[in-house]
């Protein structure tokens, strides 16, 4: 499952505002949130970054996003949208090397990211 904080997590070794969970997958709170709503999702399979993912793991970054569309349906934000986003390594600003989806919602977001 990983050393990092996210695999302390999954293991419930440090707290985390969990707000799903199924056999693949987990979701939490944002600890620094950027956004009224601000969930990462994050594989129970600890894959570093999105450049290790691999084709057998198809269907567990597709369920990863489909988890993120499906709480930002039950939470209202549907019509108004919301944004996803997957850092990667240094120039993307990942910082924690657990794969995570970010979901943001509950604000306008602007283009382009900084
Ligand atoms: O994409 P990136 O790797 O930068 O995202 C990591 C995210 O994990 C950050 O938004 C940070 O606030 C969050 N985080 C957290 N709880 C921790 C450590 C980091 O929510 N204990």
């Amino acid at each position: 499952m990983g050393d990092t904080i996210f695999g302390k997590i999954i293991k419930r070794e440090i707290p985390a505002d969990i707000v799903y969970e199924d056999d693949e997958v987990l979701a939490f709170r944002d600890l620094n949130p950027q956004a009224p709503v601000h969930v990462l999702f994050i594989p129970k399979r600890a894959i570093a970054t999105l450049n290790d993912a691999t084709p057998d793991d198809a269907a567990l970054l597709g369920k990863m996003l489909l988890a993120a569309a499906n709480y930002a349906k039950q939470q209202g934000f549907a019509e108004d949208g919301y944004r996803t986003v997957v850092n990667c390594n240094t120039h993307g600003g990942q910082t924690v090397y657990h794969l995570h989806v970010h979901l943001l919602a509950g604000r306008r977001m602007t283009w382009p990211p900084g």
